[in-house]
């Protein structure tokens, strides 16, 4: 924080943005959210008037924030929202998230569509996970292709056509970094900032990729919305906080770091993109594309079905 005044009208100070030099008064600093958004949008042609935009809702700050900013620029922009949310069955730590979910769609008249992974795979993550301890898969590797395939249901019993999900400028350039050391460099092409998928005519965009984690959860905390009181008790991050830990460690050391690597992260991945990926052939048991004859969801739901079998109640 500064002792100056706010850059933009005088106020009293709240934050100071380091790397352009802003102070920003509570109000110019909410304001200036909403306006980055924007631009990241135009700047991406990420929506279209008349469009169906599905965000994709978990209920935690960054993702409440998101449905709250797109629904403050709905109506300039013309553009349609519904919240979707995931339910991936995590007894005493879901249930919250979802009535932060619904809270805010009904404060802000938006249609809200839930599906659960009981409902689309027939167990929940609880039960999934009960045998994910044997195999070299970490818990959010697991569930995120779950929730991937989720989020599509969702986004198609919806008829959305674009799929907004709240990532923000750290997490993008933490996943970028991670797919860079596990080797994985097909998946940086699936960065770039405007994905469609070749499954079905779906957009898959990030709105809040040019803005700091920590701007959002400032945005989160002055706008009022709820926290979650706890985390999902699979949650392990391993390699993504020591990245996380680094990148701070250099944003604080060179203010605007980050911002130079979201950039560089875009370039390659925009480019990997167009250079095509490898061609997707459908998966032999639900026939959505994949790389290999059978998709992740696939796989993975076989094998938690033939070790339930075996698992006594
Ligand atoms: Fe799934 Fe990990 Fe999120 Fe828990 S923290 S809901 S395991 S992705
Ligand atoms: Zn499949």
């Amino acid at each position: 924080m500064s002792s100056s005044t706010c850059t933009k009208c005088g106020g009293s100070p709240f934050y100071a943005r380091r790397y352009s030099g802003e102070v920003l008064c509570q109000a110019c600093f909410r304001a200036s959210i909403v306006e980055k958004t924007r631009r990241t949008i135009a700047k991406y042609g990420m929506l279209r008037r008349g469009d169906k935009v599905g965000v994709a809702v978990s209920g935690g700050k960054d993702s409440l924030s998101l449905l709250e900013v797109l629904s403050s620029l709905s109506e300039v922009k013309g553009y349609e929202l519904v919240a979707l949310t995931v339910d991936e069955g995590v007894d005493g730590y879901r249930e919250e998230s979802i009535e932060h979910a619904d809270w805010l769609a009904k404060k802000l008249g938006v249609t809200h569509v839930v599906v659960s992974y009981k409902e689309l795979y027939g167990f929940d993550l609880d039960a999934a996970l009960d045998w994910k301890d044997e195999r070299d898969v970490s818990s959010c590797s697991m569930c995120g292709i779950f929730r991937r395939r989720a989020i599509d249901e969702a986004a198609q019993r919806a008829g959305v056509v674009v799929i907004a999900t709240a990532h923000n400028l750290d997490d993008y350039v933490q996943t970028f970094m991670m797919n860079l050391m596990h080797g994985d460099v097909d998946r940086l092409g699936w960065l770039d900032p405007l994905i469609v998928d070749t499954d079905f005519p779906l957009r898959r965009i990030k709105p809040f990729m040019e803005i700091y984690e920590e701007e959002v959860a400032l945005y989160a905390h002055l706008s009022g919305l709820p926290f979650q009181s706890n985390n999902c008790p699979y949650m392990h991050e391993g390699l993504r906080s020591e990245v996380r830990d680094y990148l701070n460690e250099l944003e604080a050391k060179h203010p605007g770091m980050k911002n130079v690597l979201l950039n560089s992260s875009v370039q390659v991945s925009s480019k990997l993109s167009a250079s095509g990926g490898p061609e997707p052939i459908p998966c032999s048991v639900c026939g959505k594309p994949s790389t290999r004859g059978i998709c992740n969801v696939c796989r993975m739901k076989r094998l938690v079905e033939q070790h339930t079998k075996y698992t006594p109640d």
